[in-house]
């Protein structure tokens, strides 16, 4: 155990139950030596404040686990923690028309680093610092004993130096098959557990296909913008959009959106993907005057490829921009970031901009953050880094 003491000035934000161990709060960080090693935070006295693990993040030193001096971070601690977690996704375990949520959300359930997900009886596990991996064994059988399950799958998502390379992420169980065909909200998506950092779905945004399948798609031309997978684009064409155009410069991504198609019954021969630069995209489309209805924009935070970077804070507004001169009159924009460092307000501002810019005017409609499993926390409102505008163009 180390002792990290506390700048005064940090104190009552952690006795506010403050989940993060800032580097600027803290006095002493020379001190810590071995990522996973619990840290008692306190303040100049000694006297104990917070307890917690260091494992290093861009966010931070480590995360605060508990409040409460006496209480041991051992395998129970964590099967507590899992359990609540799981007890509250009852409503999504009980759903028949989704197979897939997340039932651990890092700081949002109480251990940050940590997050698990669900694909319909298959868990993966995500770490996000070496710190947190530490803990692997105690996680792993709290959480065997609180679930069922045909495998574990895992990602390491910080930098493990090359010392271990994952051939398939797969952790025990019994090996799945990919793809597998997951349930969302009656919609099915194609998931690969075992390639890579990214399953081929982002659950957060579920809330938000959705609305576009249920409220906005029909009868709608729908540009879906960074499009990945395409998961916007199926929910669109499950609406009864007369047509989707996808676009990605990602090459990966025709294959795996014709995929997503396919096993939702869509002929994808009847849509258009685009394996390109957004940015080229907005020049042809403007080229060959092509309008749309409606305009998903769904970027990275920050993105580089080869012609540009893409920055949130700097390229939302031009990106709005973009969107408006390939936008019918009452068309529908759904512009999303993840960025964690800015909240609803500034994003509000970023659309702002870009719409006065063009002189155009515009109604927020709806608006949207993270979907009920992804719980945040608190006292630590980057956590809820979601932020989904559908706005309609005047
Ligand atoms: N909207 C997607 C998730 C987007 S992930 C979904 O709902 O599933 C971000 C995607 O942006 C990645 O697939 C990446 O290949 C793509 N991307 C990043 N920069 C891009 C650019 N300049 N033009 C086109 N695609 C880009």
């Amino acid at each position: 155990m180390v002792e990290l003491i506390l700048n005064t000035k940090f104190i009552r934000q952690y006795q506010n139950k403050f989940p993060l161990i800032r580097k600027e709060a803290i006095l002493n960080p020379e001190v810590l030596s071995e990522e996973g090693e619990i840290i008692h935070l306190v303040d100049a006295n000694h006297q104990f404040v917070a307890k917690g693990y260091y494992g290093e993040q861009n966010k931070g030193l480590g995360w605060v686990l508990t409040y409460n001096e006496s209480e041991k971070i051992d395998t129970s601690f964590f099967k507590n923690r899992i359990l609540t977690a799981i007890n509250k996704r009852q409503p999504f375990f009980n759903d028949k028309y989704t197979n897939t949520f997340r039932i651990f959300n890092g700081e949002g359930d109480g251990i940050g680093g940590l997050t698990i997900e669900y694909f319909d009886g298959y868990y993966v596990i995500n770490w996000y610092s070496e710190g947190i991996y530490s803990y692997k064994q105690q996680v792993i059988s709290a959480l065997e004993e609180v679930i069922d399950y045909k495998a574990i799958y895992e990602k390491k998502r910080f930098d493990t130096k090359g010392k271990y390379i994952d051939d398939d992420d797969f952790v025990q169980g019994t090996r799945g098959e990919f793809p597998l065909i997951v349930k969302e909200n009656g919609m099915n998506f194609a998931v690969y557990l075992n390639d890579g950092a990214m399953t081929g779905i982002f659950l957060d945004q579920r809330d938000v296909r959705r609305v576009i399948r249920d409220k906005y798609a029909r009868g709608k031309h729908v540009l879906n913008t960074f499009s990945y997978t395409g998961a916007f684009s199926v929910a669109a064409a499950l609406g009864r959009a007369s047509k989707t155009t996808s676009v990605d410069l990602a090459k990966r991504s025709k294959s795996k959106t014709i995929e997503q198609f396919s096993i939702n019954g869509i002929d994808f021969e009847q849509q258009d993907i685009y394996v390109m630069d957004v940015f080229d995209y907005f020049k042809y489309a403007k080229r060959k005057e092509k309008k749309f209805d409606m305009v998903v924009l769904d970027p990275p935070s920050f993105a580089r490829s080869k012609k540009r970077t893409f920055s949130t804070a700097k390229d939302y507004p031009g990106l709005i921009k973009d969107t408006l001169d390939i936008t019918e009159k009452n068309g529908v924009i759904v512009a999303s970031t993840n960025t964690a460092s800015f909240d609803m307000n500034q994003f509000k501002k970023l659309v702002d901009k870009g719409f006065k810019e063009s002189g155009e005017k515009y109604q927020i409609l709806e608006e949207y953050s993270l979907p009920q499993d992804f719980k945040t926390n608190k006292q630590y409102k980057q956590s809820n880094y979601l932020k989904v505008l559908i706005v309609k163009k005047l």
